[in-house]
């Protein structure tokens, strides 16, 4: 699967965008105040750390402990 040829929907408002880095520059301008915890393995971002914290174990089989 290749990235760059899917759509990039911002999971926030569910504008989408040609490439993961227009993405991230349109959440740091749009919603940069509200995404404050970023998955470090695929750049996926998240407004708070439950969500994340699925997320890692979810897509990243993160052990939980
Ligand atoms: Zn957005
Ligand atoms: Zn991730």
């Amino acid at each position: 699967m290749n990235l760059f040829w899917k759509k990039n929907p911002c999971e926030k408002c569910n504008l989408k965008f040609k490439t993961i880095e227009e993405l991230m520059q349109h959440k740091q301008i749009v919603h940069g105040k509200e995404y404050l915890y970023d998955c470090k393995k695929c750049e996926k971002s998240f407004t708070n750390m439950n969500d994340m914290r699925t997320h890692l174990q979810r897509f990243h089989s993160y052990k939980n402990n």
